[in-house]
């Protein structure tokens, strides 16, 4: 990325679902926005046609494993078998790799990396929390957001009413300052 360019890595996780990705893509597309999709492996199983959708609109893929596992209370082995199969629902590999909930053991990790890349995030923009209201939301994101940030939100459902208000108001804010919106 040329320093002089100010972009912005928006990053969905737990998608694809209907409705709930779908909206994220309308946005996106509105604002000519390329973002990331960590998909549930079993979510693609069950959505092939709204996954379908997300390729292709040229937003890039990643592995968030099948059933959305927690590293830290699950074997190396059932962990990496996870992935595995998430893997398999993916018509293209990918070499992206977002542990859920953040939580991922050194034993885990190293056995991972040498096939994929293993992304957080620095900005939580919270939308999956019922503690915080849509509007907090937005400007949270806003307040911590600076060229280069990988931002985080959720196709999901528990995150759908936060997400559905601050994404649109997001990409507005930083398309009006110059940013753009790219994908990992
Ligand atoms: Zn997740």
């Amino acid at each position: 990325m040329p320093a002089y360019e100010k972009a912005l890595y928006l990053t969905f996780d737990d998608g694809p679902i209907p409705e709930v990705t779908e909206f994220v893509l309308d946005a996106l597309e509105k604002y000519q926005a390329k973002g990331t999709f960590f998909c549930i492996g079993d979510n693609v199983r069950k959505h092939p046609h709204i996954f379908n959708k997300i390729s292709a609109q040229g937003h890039t893929i990643g592995n968030h494993t099948f059933n959305h596992l927690n590293g830290w209370r699950t074997t190396d082995e059932d962990y990496l078998t996870n992935i595995l199969q998430c893997d398999e629902q993916l018509p293209k590999a990918t070499g992206l790799f977002r542990p859920p909930y953040g939580r991922i053991k050194q034993s885990q990790a190293r056995r991972i990396l040498p096939s994929k890349k293993i992304v957080m995030w620095d900005v939580l923009t919270g939308d999956f929390s019922p503690n915080i209201s849509p509007d907090t939301c937005f400007k949270k994101t806003v307040k911590y957001s600076r060229s280069g940030s990988i931002i985080l939100f959720h196709d999901s459902l528990k995150a759908r009413k936060n997400m559905e208000y601050a994404l649109p108001l997001t990409l507005d804010y930083f398309k009006n300052k110059g940013y753009k919106f790219l994908p990992l």
